[in-house]
Parts: C-alpha cells; structure tokens; sequence
C-alpha cells in the first residue's frame, strides 16, 4: 500500500511541475519579449511615429492694425485685417461722416471673425470702420475741407468742383482708401453709407449685391454711376465688384447690438460670397441675433439720391 500509494504521489507531483512549467509561460511568446529584446529576437523596440494631424484651428485671431496715414485734421486713418488667404475683401463704413450706422456694424463684424476665424481660413478681410474721421467727429458728409470723398476719386467721370475738389484724391482720406486698393487689389468692396434704404453696386458686382440683397429686407436698386465715386472708380475703372449698401436714415440709432441684429448675415454674406455662409457650432449653440430679421422703414419715393 505504502509502496503503491508512494508511486501515485510522484506521479501527481510530476504532473503538478509540468502544468507550473508550462502555465508559468516558458515559450517565449510575441505577449512576452525577453528583456533586451522583443518577440522577434533582439532586435531594437521601435517607437511608432505619431499620426500626422491638422493643425488646430485657433479659437481667436486677432487682426493686423494697419496705418493708413491721417485726415486732414491729423486723425489716423486705420484699417483691420482678418486673416492671410488670397480672397481678399475691403469693406469700409462713413465715408460721409454723417452717415455712420456703418461703422459699429464693422466693428461688430471684426468681433465676430475674431471669434470665428474659419470664416476667414481662406481670406484676407480688410475693414476700414471710419473712412472719413473728420466728417465723422462734425457729423458732416464731407471731409474737414467739405470736400464729398466719394466724389474725389479718379474716375472717368469724375468733375473738379469746390466739393468734389481741385483734382482726384486731392485729399489724404480718398488717398488712403486707393492706395489700400492699389495694395491689396480686393476682389470685392463693400461701401456702408445711409439713408437710400437699398443695395446698389457698381461694375461687376450684380451676383454678389443679389446675394447680399437675399440676405437682408434691403431692395437691390440702381442709383447710377455718380461723378468720382468710390463704384465709379473701383467698380467701372477698375472693374472691381463694388457693392454699395444703404442703410436707413434711422439706422445710426440703432445699438450695435441692433445693427448686428439685422445687417449682420448681409455681412457674412459678403464675406463668404459665393460661398454660403457656413453653419458654425458656437451660432447653434448659443441663440444668434442674426436669425431675427424686423422690417425697416423703406425709403420715400421722392427723396433725393445723393450717394
Ligand atoms: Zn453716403
């Protein structure tokens, strides 16, 4: 018995090594690199490379502060540029200094592609918020000499007069603005004035104005190709779309907030154009002003177009 007993527990002590041997993982397996070594030998352990990845967006841009010289009275005259690429836009507001709901609403439009830099991912947005500071601090259409900036560009059309001046961009303001065009050479520029209550634009700039025009409760209207205007100039002579926006009369009543409020989208329209404007995440996140479109008085039949 003892021998027997004896034999039956060598042979379960024998067994119980081998199954140690074996569970204690002795074949080297592709889970269990030697030290020194890997599954495959000794060869060196090779780090894998990171995944190349788009580059972040950056949730801000802050623009480039451009000088563009002074006015008459010695105010600085100065734009804002949002973004690198090759489309380039040039908007500008209160060439005629009593006409200034313009340039509040291009501030708020510079605030909003600060924060919204895919707007402009493959754009150059140049913004020029006060084209005529003298004008703007009398509250008077023309430039501390009286003289109508927008009838003192070198246009076919443009007439020498006491207001319109003794000869093209004699004044530094309409000197500014062509030496910005001649730089940059826009694509497109849009002109804020007041109170024709329309959308007007000169040379090739119906598609873009149609756009911008679907996009607001602003009629498209031709007013014609005024003596030494700005769409004289850039959207005849130099066949520049030139689209020029007219707000109504009350519209410099408006709070930033308000201008933003209904003029807004037309911007981003004309930024984007033809692009639609795209759907962002932070506009459906949080409710936008931009949705909300309220009538505006449309202008009387009889009042005289100036701009
Ligand atoms: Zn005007």
């Amino acid at each position: 018995m003892n021998r027997d007993g004896s034999a039956a527990g060598r042979r379960v002590v024998a067994a119980a090594l081998v199954a140690l041997l074996l569970g204690a993982g002795c074949t080297p397996t592709s889970e269990s690199p030697g030290r020194g070594g890997n599954a495959y030998g000794n060869l060196p352990r090779v780090t894998p490379r990171p995944r190349p990845t788009t580059p972040a967006q950056p949730k801000t841009i802050e623009p480039d502060q451009i000088d563009l010289g002074r006015s008459v009275a010695g105010r600085p005259l100065k734009a804002q540029i949002y973004g690198t690429g090759e489309q380039t836009i040039l908007m500008l507001a209160t060439i005629h200094g009593n006409e200034q709901a313009g340039t509040p609403l291009l501030r708020k439009l510079g605030d909003y592609l600060r924060e919204h830099p895919q707007i402009v991912a493959d754009k150059r947005v140049i913004l020029i918020p006060v084209a005529n500071p003298d004008g703007m601090a009398s509250n008077t259409r023309g430039n501390l000499r009286g003289i109508d900036l927008n009838r003192n560009f070198p246009a076919w059309n443009y007439s020498p007069s006491r207001g319109h001046g003794s000869q093209p961009l004699s004044e530094p303001e309409s000197r500014a603005l062509s030496q910005v065009i001649a730089k940059y050479e826009p694509d497109r520029i849009i002109s804020l004035h007041q109170p024709l209550t329309c959308i007007d634009y000169d040379g090739p700039g119906e598609a873009l104005a149609r756009a911008m025009a679907a996009a607001t409760n602003l009629p498209l209207k031709k007013l014609g190709s005024l003596a030494g205007s700005l769409g004289s100039y850039a959207g005849l002579t130099k066949r520049i779309p030139i689209v020029t926006v007219e707000f109504p009369r009350g519209a410099d009543d408006l709070t930033p907030d308000g201008l933003w409020s209904r003029y807004g989208r037309m911007l981003l329209v004309a930024v984007c154009h033809p692009d639609p404007v795209p759907t962002l995440t932070e506009q459906s996140r949080r409710p936008s002003p931009m949705v909300s479109i309220e009538p505006v008085a449309r202008p009387r039949a009889n009042r005289r177009q100036t701009d």
